[in-house]
């Protein structure tokens, strides 16, 4: 009998995605109390330059930021650029590489050996996020249910909008 192929809608190939980004990303899921102590400072920073950002205006340097978070995230984590990073809460392994896109995982579907249901030759995302948040300080805010994504803000700089949050909150004009 024939073999069927399937068409295969380029840029999808799991195959591209495991061999390009996989290690690294694996690597940031070991080295989540590392990045997440990296991160707590750099945000510092950048809430120390809100008055600057102010000045400027947050709408004029959201385009460099985009281009830099991006820069970064994307080598590090194989960023998708959601607009609403959730690494801190989810052990430094991106839920958006997850093939079913869930915020909340893992799903019921991950293999014996810890790896997607979809894409057999990747780890879970999920299983990695767990793994990867037992080494942070922060680690249990996985437990927290995550609200879900808002395709709008695909794009954006997370980094700008938790850094305008966090000076709402530490002036005390939004709770917590
Ligand atoms: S959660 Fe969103 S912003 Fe954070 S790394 Fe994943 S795609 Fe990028």
């Amino acid at each position: 009998m024939a073999k069927i192929i399937i068409y295969q809608p380029s840029g999808t190939s799991f195959v591209y995605r495991v061999r390009s980004k996989y290690s690294i990303r694996l690597w940031s899921v070991r080295n989540s109390r590392f990045l997440e102590k990296l991160y707590i400072t750099f945000a510092d920073m950048l809430l120390a330059l809100h008055p600057l950002w102010l000045k400027i205006g947050y709408h004029r340097v959201e385009t460099p930021m985009v281009a830099f978070e991006k820069a970064v995230k994307s080598f590090l984590f194989d960023c998708r650029m959601c607009g609403q990073c959730t690494l801190s809460s989810t052990g430094m392994s991106c839920p958006m590489n997850c093939p079913k896109g869930l915020r909340n995982g893992p799903c019921g579907g991950v293999r014996a050996n810890g790896h997607c249901e979809i894409e057999e030759n990747m780890p879970c995302v999920w299983v990695q996020a767990w793994q990867g948040s037992r080494n942070m300080e922060t680690g249990d805010s996985i437990l927290a249910i995550q609200t879900p994504v808002d395709h709008s803000l695909q794009g954006t700089s997370s980094w700008l909008r938790a850094t305008s949050q966090r000076a709402l909150i530490k002036s005390g004009k939004i709770d917590e």
